[in-house]
């Protein structure tokens, strides 16, 4: 069930990935990614265990084109909820598949870590997914006109199209995969850093990507995977440079 993370702000998934939803009272409800393809089974209860429905929901922003953080756009989209994603990702979110990485994956199968998550995925849909929905384009720097007027800063590397989302009022910023705050060999929760090379298409745009976020001041920053930082972008950013990219 969806735990608050912040006031207004809840996350939602499981342990291996996040999605989120950002409370903006009378405006609405903003959700930020969509997990993998089979969360659509709770989704309505996720949402009831924060007190919303379907229809609160006012817009779907996606962090990146990864299929774990698209495999309920369909579903949003058929109940009518207008769902954004970066332009450089539309190919990829439509054809899963065709995603690119540093490294080959399987070179880090021997890690327990990878092993979790790829079960993980295939259990729930990673190989089933429904056609990707028509989306809006985000843009590098806009004020977004959804509830909470959350800014988009492009960080590519991850993937192509990668965002990161400030909701000023909220002092909350969404990094998508660009930082996360799991352990890549142990799965255990860490400091932030970037994903692995065998999950980035190119760690080191990622890393030089680092520098987008300077100046953000949201204090609680929130990953696709692993728990939230509360210690600001800053020091985020700071232990990513420092821990380098595996
Ligand atoms: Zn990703
Ligand atoms: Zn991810």
């Amino acid at each position: 069930m969806a735990t608050q993370v912040l006031p207004g702000v809840w996350s939602a998934g499981t342990r291996y990935v996040n999605w989120y939803a950002v409370d903006c009272g009378a405006d609405g409800v903003t959700v930020v990614d969509a997990g993998l393809p089979g969360y659509r089974r709770d989704l309505d209860r996720e949402l009831a265990s924060m007190g919303f429905a379907r229809a609160d929901v006012r817009a779907v922003v996606l962090t990146h084109g990864h299929i774990d953080h698209v495999g309920m756009a369909a579903a949003w989209a058929a109940s009518g909820v207008n769902v954004f994603l970066h332009p450089a990702d539309a190919a990829l979110a439509a054809a899963p598949k065709t995603n690119k990485t540093d490294r080959p994956a399987l070179a880090y199968l021997r890690w327990p870590a990878t092993w979790a998550f790829v079960g993980h995925c295939l259990r729930e849909g990673v190989l089933r997914p429904e056609p990707m929905p028509p989306t809006t384009a985000l843009a590098d720097g806009e004020i977004l006109p959804v509830p909470g007027a959350p800014t988009v800063t492009h960080v590519p590397g991850h993937t192509d199209g990668s965002c990161v989302l400030e909701f000023p009022a909220h002092g909350a910023a969404f990094v998508g995969d660009l930082l996360c705050t799991l352990d890549p060999k142990t799965g255990r929760p860490a400091d932030p850093q970037l994903q692995t090379r065998g999950s980035n298409r190119d760690s080191d745009t990622a890393m030089a990507s680092l520098e987008r976020l300077a100046g953000m001041t949201a204090r609680t920053v929130l990953p696709g995977h692993g728990r939230v930082w509360r210690d600001g972008v800053e020091a985020a950013v700071a232990t990513a440079r420092r821990i380098g990219c595996r």
